[in-house]
C-alpha cells in the first residue's frame, strides 16, 4: 500500500462547515493525529485508529504523522479551522526539512473555514476591507513583536483579526493588547468578541475598545476590532469596501 498524508482543517465546530473533501479524506483514513479536542471529532470505525497528542508537541506530531506514511499508512492530520493558520501545516513542512524520504510523499493540504472568517459571517462583515490577521500568543515569537505588529497594523488602519487571545498562562497579554490598540485607535473603535463560532456555545459581543474588558476573551474566542469606518447596521457590524 503506497503511504500518503493529508494535512486538513475540519473548520470552527459545525459539521456542515466541514467541506467535502475533507470528509473524503477522513473516510479514507487508517489513521489520524492531531491534539486531543480535534482528534475528539473524529467518529470510531474499524480500520481508523486515532493519535491524539497534547499540545505544543506540534513537530513530533508530524514527524510521527511522516512516518506512518512512510510505512504506508494513509494519514491525515487535523486541525481545527484551517490547517494552514496557526495550525498544523506549517510544522509539517517544518518536519520535511533535511528529510528526502518523505519529501517524496503524496502530500496535500486541504483547507477550511477559518475561525475568523466564521465569525465575521455571524457578526455581518467587518473584514470586507483589508485587515490583519494576529496570533497574540506569545509562545512562538517574542511579546514585542506582537505590540509591534499591533501598532503598525493600527497606523495602517488596519481591521485586525485576533487568535489566541488569553489563555491561563498568558493571563496580561490581551490586557496590554487592549491598552496598545485603545493608544492608538481610541476609545469608539468598535471590537467584537466571537466564541465558539458555529458551535451550541457560540456568543457574539460587540462593544468600544473603551467598553472592551479582558475577561471578554478566552482561548475559545476570536477576535475582530474594526477599521475607523467600522460600523454597525441594524444587528450586524460590517466595514465599507472604501476607503480614504
Ligand atoms: N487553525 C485554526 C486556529 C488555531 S489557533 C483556525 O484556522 O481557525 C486557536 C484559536 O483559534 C483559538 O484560541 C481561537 O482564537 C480561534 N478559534 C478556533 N475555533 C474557534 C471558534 N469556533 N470560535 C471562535 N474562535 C475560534
Amino acid at each position: 500500500m503506497t503511504g500518503r498524508l493529508d494535512i486538513v482543517g475540519l473548520g470552527p465546530g459545525a459539521e456542515a462547515m466541514v467541506t467535502p473533501e475533507v470528509t473524503a479524506a477522513l473516510e479514507q483514513a487508517t489513521d489520524v493525529v492531531g491534539y486531543i479536542p480535534y482528534v475528539a471529532r473524529i467518529a470510531a470505525r474499524p480500520g481508523l485508529t486515532l493519535h491524539p497528542s497534547d499540545n505544543r508537541v506540534e513537530l513530533d506530531r508530524a514527524r510521527h504523522a511522516l512516518e506512518m506514511a512512510l510505512q504506508g499508512q494513509r494519514v491525515v492530520v487535523v486541525s481545527s479551522g484551517d490547517p494552514g493558520v496557526f495550525a498544523m501545516a506549517s510544522a509539517v513542512f517544518e518536519a520535511l526539512e533535511g528529510w528526502p524520504e518523505a519529501q517524496a510523499l503524496p502530500i496535500s493540504v486541504l483547507p477550511g473555514i477559518t475561525a475568523m472568517l466564521a465569525a465575521a459571517a455571524a457578526l455581518g462583515a467587518p473584514l470586507g476591507h483589508d485587515f490583519a490577521c494576529i496570533n497574540l500568543s506569545d509562545n512562538l515569537k517574542p511579546w514585542a513583536l506582537i505590540e509591534r505588529r499591533l501598532r503598525l497594523a493600527a497606523e495602517a488602519d488596519l481591521a485586525m483579526a485576533f487568535y489566541n487571545p488569553r489563555s491561563a498562562s498568558r493571563p496580561q497579554g490581551f490586557e496590554k493588547t487592549l491598552e496598545v490598540l485603545r493608544a492608538s485607535c481610541g476609545d469608539n473603535r468598535l471590537i467584537s468578541f466571537a466564541r465558539a463560532v458555529s458551535t451550541p456555545e457560540q456568543a457574539l459581543l460587540t462593544v468600544t475598545l473603551g467598553e472592551a474588558r479582558p475577561e471578554m476573551a478566552d482561548m475559545r474566542t476570536v477576535v475582530i476590532l474594526g477599521n475607523s469606518a467600522t460600523r454597525r447596521v441594524g444587528n450586524f457590524v460590517y466595514t465599507p469596501r472604501f476607503a480614504g
